[in-house]
């Protein structure tokens, strides 16, 4: 199979991007619509048909020449069956969304959790191209992730492999969203950096992020970077859970690189710096020594990119 054209959708609570690409990936032609999640699974897959649709006609194809459908999507997902298990910010239940796309446009069509997508653009476009063991980690509101083995992603057995976010680095930590404690997202992601530094400002510490309307992880970095004693502090406090959480991977997998990316990764050195840190404390030398802990090579249209590479991924082999 190998039509002119592939399609990628990344699925979003807010937003569905689409684009039309050449089968290499260069894309032709790309446009975001709402989402509009309130108005139920029927609306949404017909606004999700409709926008693959306009793609098809706006480059004039014909629909038997595109080769394949990337859906990324947050999960828990059943990948094999292309069922949307469940899923926060959408309003799919297991939803067999694959199956629909794929009677209603008459082309195959595949699903992706949102953060394997994400790994497999860094394969085929980002910072992951010509390796073929790597760790995708992206680390925003939440932590996510995906493992690249051999060029292609691990699943695991119930298809889920990849939740870096949900390991415990600290046993007595805080409850995650997960029901569990001391998760790695509950202690570093940046939704966790926001809360431990709110939460030391209520208790009247003092900080020029007193200055700030509202403290995001972005000032957080922002008065670190400027000296600000409670910045650092919780920089250093989160960002040591990170290296714990990435030393974890580095001594499990042994990866030629870990690449963390998400709104978080933007602080650049802050980050980065602290974790290779921590990796060459807490890792043995040769594989500390070995790994490259760096930032994505993708940045706009990451869960687009993604999402074609997903196609990408079923008709070529990345060498
Ligand atoms: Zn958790």
């Amino acid at each position: 199979m190998n039509g002119k054209y592939i399609i990628g959708i990344d699925l979003g609570g807010t937003k569905i991007s689409g684009a039309i690409s050449t089968f290499d990936g260069k894309i032709i032609y790309k446009k975001s619509i709402d989402t509009l999640s309130s108005q139920g699974p029927e609306r949404v897959t017909g606004r999700i048909l409709g926008h693959i649709k306009h793609l098809i006609e706006y480059v004039k194809a014909d629909k038997d020449e595109v080769s394949g459908i990337g859906i990324a999507s947050p999960g828990p997902l059943n990948i094999e069956e292309g069922v949307i298990v469940e899923t926060p910010n959408l309003p799919f239940r297991n939803y067999p969304l694959i199956k629909t796309v794929e009677r209603e446009t008459g082309i195959k069509a595949y699903l992706e959790n949102d953060a394997n997508a994400a790994a497999l653009g860094e394969l085929w476009f980002g910072a992951g191209r010509g390796s073929k063991n790597f760790i995708y980690m992206t680390v925003s509101t939440g932590i996510g992730g995906g493992i690249v083995i051999n060029g292609d992603i691990y699943h695991g057995h119930t298809g889920n492999a990849g939740e870096f976010g949900h390991m415990t680095v600290e046993p007595h930590g805080p409850r995650c969203n997960c029901g569990n404690y001391g998760c790695l997202e509950v202690m570093s992601s940046g939704t966790a950096i926001a809360r431990i530094a709110n939460e030391r400002l209520k208790a009247g510490e003092d900080s020029l992020l007193r200055n700030c309307e509202k403290v995001t992880s972005k000032e957080v970095f922002e008065y670190a970077s400027k000296g600000d004693k409670l910045s650092c502090e919780v920089v250093d406090y989160t960002m040591n859970y990170l290296g714990i959480g990435t030393a974890n991977l580095v001594n499990a997998f042994d990866p030629e690189l870990i690449i963390i990316g998400g709104g978080v990764s933007k602080a650049g050195d802050a980050l980065f710096s602290r974790v290779k840190n921590v990796v060459s404390k807490r890792c043995f030398e040769i594989m500390a020594k070995s790994v490259k802990i760096i930032p994505p090579g993708l940045s706009t249209d990451a869960g687009l990119v993604g999402a074609l590479a997903v196609i990408m991924s079923k008709y070529n082999s990345a060498d």
